[in-house]
């Protein structure tokens, strides 16, 4: 999402300002930031110390969530030195604030409508291109400062998305990934997810549509349909599931039962056997019991997720569990959790990637080199596992038959036939 809201800052700069990738080039650093745990925040403050020490007569600029969650306290704190704070409904302010150039400029305010559909982001050239078909939540999930940084829940018309993914196709990206904090409640008029889905997925030459993510408290029926029709939606679902225990799912206020997950995770195995399904979870929220880690330990067993992305718990100021519960699980019980669920996870993701050695994946091509060699090309397929294979003249966008032929947790390695 933060990677999205830079192209459209980007483009509503663009006119009056030149862009540089070198911080030792730039008159005014932007960072946009994200609040949802600590660590993130703390990484902020630590590139902004240092960027001023490398440049003294820099200017700098909190954007995003950190505007919402410090306000004016950035500037209170004399120390810290930062001379623009705009909250993620603000970046149209930012031309004129960016303009005076002496003065520092505020404006953290939230609103009910701000959408930014009329502004067409600035992307680099590329395969995916993310489109946020919504803003805000209203959720509240007790662990999650997001309602109070980015605000209510607001959907941008099908109309605008449409247009736009038409505009990226003729601009040569072959994939949207839609983008939303519950993409289940979107509702623009009459429209619902699944007929958002089905209106993109008729779009002429997108060859994929993926999408996050999807809350498991109001998943349709439809939805799963609209996926299982469609072969240009990809079999990929990012279901967060955050606790295996009810007591905590309710402290968490997540609104469904882990039968329910179950129950849900059924529905759309039957539907669909090959969906590959991912997830969040949080270990050490306040007052876990070592035997309700085990109920979510037992969920990641009895589930069996592609891939999970697990956090420990992080007390946000403002949130209904950082004001009624004390931070009580120590900070050693997390760091065994975590290591227990990844353990766990890892073997999990290694035997499912092991069982499709042998198979042929469509590979769309989405970088031309890898971390490691640049003699390989990168991939994904449908269910957004990352595939490795040898370059042989392959383009950024090619859509390829891969046979499978190794594996390890987080990567598929194949040979076009
Ligand atoms: N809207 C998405 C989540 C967005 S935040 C959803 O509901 O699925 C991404 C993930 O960060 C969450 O799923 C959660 O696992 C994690 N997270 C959010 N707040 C957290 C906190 N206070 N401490 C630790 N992890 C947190
Ligand atoms: Fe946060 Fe819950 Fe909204 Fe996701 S659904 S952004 S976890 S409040």
């Amino acid at each position: 999402m933060n990677e999205y809201d830079t192209e459209i800052l980007k483009s509503i700069l663009g006119s009056g300002f030149l862009f540089t990738t070198d911080p030792g080039e730039a008159d005014i650093v932007l960072l946009n930031t994200c609040s949802v745990r600590e660590n993130a925040e703390r990484k902020v403050f630590a590139r902004i110390y240092q960027l001023k020490h490398e440049n003294p007569g820099l200017r700098i600029g909190i954007l995003g969530c950190m505007a919402s969650h410090f306000k004016d306290k950035l500037f209170e704190q004399k120390s810290l030195p930062v001379d623009f704070v705009a909250g993620p409904d603000s970046y149209r302010q930012l031309p004129e604030m960016l303009a005076r150039s002496q003065d520092s400029g505020f404006d953290v305010t939230l609103s009910e409508f701000e959408t930014y559909e009329n502004i067409f982001p600035f992307r680099e050239k590329g395969v995916n291109a993310w489109i946020a078909i919504m803003r805000g939540c209203n959720n509240f999930c007790s662990f999650c400062i997001v309602p109070y940084t980015r605000g209510r829940e607001r959907s941008r018309s099908p109309q605008s998305i449409l247009q736009e993914t038409q505009q990226l196709v003729r601009d040569g990206f072959c994939q949207v990934t839609l983008l939303g904090q519950n993409v289940n409640s979107y509702r623009y008029e009459d429209t619902g997810f699944p007929a958002l889905l089905k209106k993109i997925s008729r779009v002429e030459g997108l060859k994929r549509i993926r999408f996050t993510s999807p809350h498991p408290k109001d998943f349709p029926s439809e939805l799963l349909t609209v996926i299982a029709d469609n072969p240009g939606i990809c079999k990929h679902i990012h279901l967060p599931l955050q606790a295996g225990s009810d007591r905590i799912l309710k402290k968490m206020r997540r609104k469904y039962t882990r039968q329910q997950y179950f129950d849900l995770v059924g529905k759309i195995r039957d539907v669909c056997p090959e969906m590959v399904l991912t997830t969040d979870i949080i270990v050490g929220f306040p007052t876990e019991s070592d035997t309700e880690f085990w109920d979510t330990v037992d969920v990641v067993e009895t589930v069996q997720f592609d891939s999970a992305f697990i956090f420990k718990y992080s007390p946000r100021e403002g949130t209904a569990a950082a004001k009624n519960y004390p931070d009580d699980i120590p900070e050693t019980v997390k760091t065994e959790r975590i290591i227990q669920l990844n353990g766990l996870q890892k073997n999990i993701s290694l035997t499912k990637n092991r069982a499709h050695i042998g198979e042929t994946h469509q590979v769309l091509i989405e970088a031309l080199e890898t971390k490691k060699s640049k003699a390989d090309v990168q991939g994904r397929n449908d269910g957004n596992k990352l595939v490795i294979l040898t370059n042989n003249d392959y383009r950024l966008g090619d859509m390829l038959n891969v046979r499978i032929t190794g594996a390890t947790a987080h990567v598929l390695k194949g040979i076009t036939e």
